[in-house]
């Protein structure tokens, strides 16, 4: 079984139910399957199949889907991309990642054409905005077609390839800590094994109406909002860009059961949803990941909104769950669950032998859902994955009852005169004053110390001061973890999934 087939199943079982609704258009699975299929028959006539590569660059929507599930069902590999991402960003992974063919929209149609000289890109399928963009005047106009007439002009009888297992589906690309971007290869097996065991930990079913707010081409999405809710015969609420306002009121039009989205969001929903407090009343689960979530957020959006919060954890390279917090027993603030079916997490040391419970060591997690490797890196490969077990960079503790809780990136850590200092330690410290929105904690060098904490702080409050939270601090830390300094901030700079970049923190101390 793989994640096209599924769908085929699904629209059998649920042939009226809606796939999908974007603006209003109530998409069923008959329709929606129908669409994937044309689309697959276009790409095989035109000579594309196993072994091709297709870039899909485009925000949510169903231009998304259909070419996701479209190209997947002729047997090509997906490369999903950050539209946003610059010309050189773009290009560099279009030609390392071997693409032939690209799915985007006309507005976007300005990048390509900039950087098709140095591709070999033979096809581009363009969804029209209706802003008006002439493709017969692109100087790419023999290589475009609507993509919508494409998937018109395709068949409903088609021989569809019978697909392994092992070959790779999707390949993402993800930012290392140095260098290039790597691409992760995904095998339809990891994929397909990754969203039946979440729909089965979160409980999917066809009642289910779930808000797709976070990027289709980041592999949380991917698989808890579009893949684990399709196979589930549940209906996915697609919001091309997440807005607080967008939310609410999807969620209140379309009753929806389940939401998913990083810490970021979360706070971005509690800040202005104190008057919405009904809004989520359907709400069955709100699921996070992507980054570690504040237990005081945690707490205040569950109580304001009176629902279940339940973290999760993940990486690219593990298509991406291992771990969530289950249904059945409590879920544990601060804690990103227990194993989910068929996944093992472990923490070890640095010789990979596994630390007593309760010590701090690197997340290693083995199962189906563990890529087969980078793309075109094998020995990259080879130190990421050992043993069949993938080494995450990130670290960890487990509990007694087999939770987990990650301390930090490894590579996030702070040595202040030979003492480790995690910065979510500080974080969520910093988290609970009232008057705190926002904050991100780095290292800078430090001629003495190696290194030192610096804070930087979002606050509604504009007569906070730093001595005050410096104060704060004082009271709920050990002295080695302070922060020297408190920069206040109007807002964190984050990337498209709503991740906090550190990184770019980092870079603006030493360029000050
Ligand atoms: P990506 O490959 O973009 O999905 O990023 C994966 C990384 O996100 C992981 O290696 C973690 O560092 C981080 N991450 C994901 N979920 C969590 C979580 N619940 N808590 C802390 N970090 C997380």
């Amino acid at each position: 079984m793989n994640l096209s087939e599924q769908l085929s199943k699904t629209a059998e079982l649920h042939p009226d139910k809606e796939a999908y609704i974007f603006q209003d258009d109530r998409v069923s699975y008959r329709s929606f399957d129908a669409s994937v299929t044309k689309f697959a028959s276009r790409l095989t006539e035109l000579g594309y199949g196993k072994g091709d590569h297709l870039a899909l660059v485009s925000g949510n929507s169903p231009l998304f889907m259909i070419g996701l599930y479209g190209a997947l069902r002729a047997g090509l590999t997906v490369i999903p991309i950050n539209p946003t991402y610059t010309a050189d960003e773009m290009s560099y992974i279009l030609k390392n990642g071997d693409v032939k063919v690209v799915i985007t929209m006309d507005v976007l149609l300005e990048k390509f054409e900039h950087m098709d000289e140095q591709l070999e890109v033979y096809h581009y399928f363009v969804a029209e905005t209706g802003v008006g963009i002439d493709l017969s005047k692109s100087p790419l106009s023999l290589k475009l077609k609507p993509f919508t007439e494409a998937v018109e002009e395709g068949s409903l009888t088609y021989d569809r390839p019978s697909l392994d297992g092992e070959e790779v589906a999707v390949i993402l690309y993800t930012s290392g800590t140095t260098g290039k971007p790597k691409g992760a290869m995904l095998t339809h097996n990891n994929l397909y094994s990754n969203a039946v065991d979440v729909a089965d930990y979160l409980r999917f079913n066809s009642e289910d109406r779930v808000i797709a707010t976070l990027p289709m081409f980041h592999v949380f999405c991917l698989t808890v909002a579009l893949n684990a809710p399709l196979m589930s015969g549940g209906t996915v609420l697609v919001v091309p860009k997440f807005s607080p306002q967008d939310v609410f009121a999807i969620a209140e039009k379309y009753k929806a059961t389940v939401f998913a989205g990083v810490p970021t969001m979360y706070n971005y929903l509690l800040q202005t949803g104190k008057e919405q407090t009904d809004t989520f009343n359907n709400m069955r689960i709100c699921v996070s990941g992507g980054s570690s979530m504040p237990v005081a957020l945690l707490n205040s959006f569950e109580e304001q909104f009176n629902v279940r919060v339940s973290e999760g954890y993940g990486l690219s390279e593990a298509s991406p769950v291992t771990a969530f917090n289950p249904l059945d027993r409590p879920r544990k603030a601060g804690s990103i669950g227990t194993n989910i079916s068929n996944v093992e997490n472990k923490v070890v040391d640095e010789l990979g032998e596994e630390v007593p419970t309760g010590e701090v060591g690197e997340l290693i997690v083995k199962g189906p859902n563990v890529m087969k490797g980078y793309y075109k890196l094998p020995e990259e490969t080879a130190v990421t994955i050992r043993d069949s077990w993938l080494y995450t960079g990130d670290m960890a503790r487990m509990d007694e009852e087999g939770y987990f809780y990650i301390v930090d990136r490894k590579k996030d850590m702070i040595l202040v005169g030979g003492y480790n200092v995690y910065p979510r330690e500080v974080e969520e410290v910093l988290y609970n004053h009232p008057d705190v929105t926002e904050v991100a904690v780095v290292g800078a060098p430090d001629p003495e110390l190696g290194e030192t904490v610096i804070s930087f702080v979002v606050s509604n409050n504009p007569t906070l001061t730093e001595a005050e939270l410096m104060e704060y601090c004082r009271e709920h830390l050990a002295k080695y973890k302070l922060p020297s300094r408190v920069e206040f901030m109007r807002e964190l700079p984050k990337n498209t999934t709503g991740k906090i970049l550190r990184k770019n923190l980092r870079e603006q101390l030493a360029q000050s």
